[in-house]
């Protein structure tokens, strides 16, 4: 597999540090709100990457944060006049709940940042041991220039950089960074201001820099050397040239090998803002599209490139997505009503349908090869449909339709895109509300159970009450 690595700014042919093994970081959310619809990039992408390792055949260990210390975090807490880790939990469970309904897998793990304080702490004291950092007045800032490749990730040269800073140094007094030794140098660890959360360190209490999170928590995680770090292409600078300057300074090894850095969401050509009116979350674009469409909609461009959201856009990936999902409803037709003595060999001539379809398993594979091209492999799926739709009849064998059938949903399932009958989950639900109503008849509380079979009704499920219970059908 070739990968962009942002790092040399070439695709390259990505070598695991441990063959058949791959340690990924991807630098989450903070957690003060809902996600938005931009977060849901990365996060569909990076899964759909590491779907893509297991399915040739590694094992993944995949880590993303939740940033849950935070100047908005705290910002919300204090507007809600609540300590700010029922903000930091309420929005991990919100967030946990609209990466399932995204079909994003959770990570192997989620390492909190205010659970990993005293490696934090550790990695601050190796660097000031090591004079990378230094103490003023409680605060711990980098001292980014004894870190001599600092830059190269975003290749930005130090000198340009320092100008920059100097256009801006007003700015840098107001936050009370007025004490550094140089106008580059960045924050480790924040004294604590009244009302903040904190935590006790040598230089006293306090709550550590954004940056230092992800070097301490994708070291505890996955290692020194990471095989591969990802994020929006927004975090280049400077969160993750501090990440890198942090962990080498502090580790004396390359930090991580690969760096994958997805383009941004734009809502009608636009940048996204709540001062512009187009700020959407997960939530409220789930509530009018189902997730799966969205996230087809999110693979449908190669993740560097800028994509547009729009109504238009959204409602193709929705008829693309349909194509292939009245496929594989053809495909379990024709399993379901084949009888079972045509559950044997394959006749020669559905031998070559079958073997037909390895040249579109060998064009996916390239696809995602390089650099996961998912637009790509995606217009090979949609080849594979058209295949499988021409070959295919109510007169096939069950054989063939199965083995069909179980190549278009491997090849979906690296894309997060469920083919199975959606039936099974929604009768489930269908079931349990029936339940709620029996209950509410034996309690006698009509009212309840009247709305339940009205709810139902609005969901398009009629109830009928027989003797051998009660029976529902779709209307
Ligand atoms: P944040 O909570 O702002 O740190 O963002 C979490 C993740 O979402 C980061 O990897 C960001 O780069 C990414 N992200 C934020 N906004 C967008 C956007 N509009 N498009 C794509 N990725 C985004
Ligand atoms: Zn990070």
């Amino acid at each position: 597999m070739r990968i962009f690595n942002t790092l040399t700014r070439k695709k390259e042919v990505f070598k695991p540090i441990v063959p058949g093994k791959v340690g990924i970081y991807v630098c989450g959310p903070t957690v003060y709100d809902y996600i938005h619809i931009g977060n849901a990039r990365p996060m569909i992408v990076f899964d759909t990457l590491r779907r893509y390792f297991e399915y040739k055949g590694y094992e993944v260990n995949y880590v993303s944060n939740f940033t849950d210390v935070d100047d908005k975090i705290i910002k919300r807490a204090i507007e809600d006049g609540v300590d700010s880790s029922v903000i930091s939990e309420k929005y991990i469970e919100e967030c946990k709940k609209d990466m399932k309904a995204l079909n994003v897998r959770p990570a192997t793990t989620h390492p909190q940042a205010t659970k990993e304080i005293p490696d934090m702490i550790d990695m601050v004291e190796t660097l000031i041991d090591k004079e990378h950092a230094y103490e003023k007045n409680g605060t711990v800032y980098f001292r980014t220039r004894s870190f001599k490749d600092y830059g190269k990730l975003s290749h930005k040269n130090i000198d340009e950089l320092e100008s920059g800073h100097r256009a801006e140094a007003h700015q840098l007094k107001v936050s009370g960074e007025d004490e550094k030794e140089d106008e580059l140098d960045f924050v480790l660890w924040k004294p604590k201001k009244e009302g903040e959360p904190s935590w006790g360190s040598p230089w006293g209490d306090g709550r550590p820099g954004w940056h230092l999170e992800c070097s301490v928590m994708s070291k505890k995680y996955i290692g020194g050397t990471i095989d591969i770090h990802a994020g929006g292409e927004d975090l280049i600078f400077p969160h993750h040239e501090n990440e890198i300057a942090q962990s080498e300074a502090a580790n004396g090894t390359e930090f991580a090998r690969y760096w994958m850095h997805n383009g941004f969401l734009k809502i009608n050509n636009e940048k996204m803002s709540k001062s512009l009116g187009n700020f959407f979350t997960v939530r409220d674009i789930c509530a009018k599209y189902d997730p799966q469409v969205i996230r087809f909609f999110m693979l449908s461009a190669q993740y560097r490139s800028p994509l547009n959201f729009s109504e238009e856009l959204v409602i193709a990936a929705k008829n693309g997505l349909e194509r292939i999902l009245t496929c594989a409803e053809k495909l379990r037709d024709v399993i379901g009503t084949s009888d079972d003595a045509s559950e044997s060999e394959l006749t020669l001539e559905e031998q070559a349908v079958l073997d037909g379809i390895k040249p579109y398993i060998e064009r996916y594979e390239e696809a995602m090869d390089d650099d996961l091209n998912t637009a790509d492999a995606i217009s090979v799926i949609f080849e594979l449909v058209k295949y499988i739709n021409t070959n295919i009849n109510s007169d096939s064998s069950k054989t063939l339709a199965k083995a069909l059938y179980n190549t278009l949903e491997k090849l979906s399932d690296v894309m997060g895109i469920i083919i199975e009958a959606k039936s099974d989950s929604l009768d489930s639900e269908i079931e349990a509300l029936i339940e709620e109503r029996q209950q509410a008849r034996k309690n006698r509380d009509f009212a309840k159970a009247d709305e339940i079979r009205d709810k139902l009704l609005g969901v398009g499920i009629e109830l009928k009450d027989t003797r051998e219970g009660v029976k529902w059908k779709r209307i």
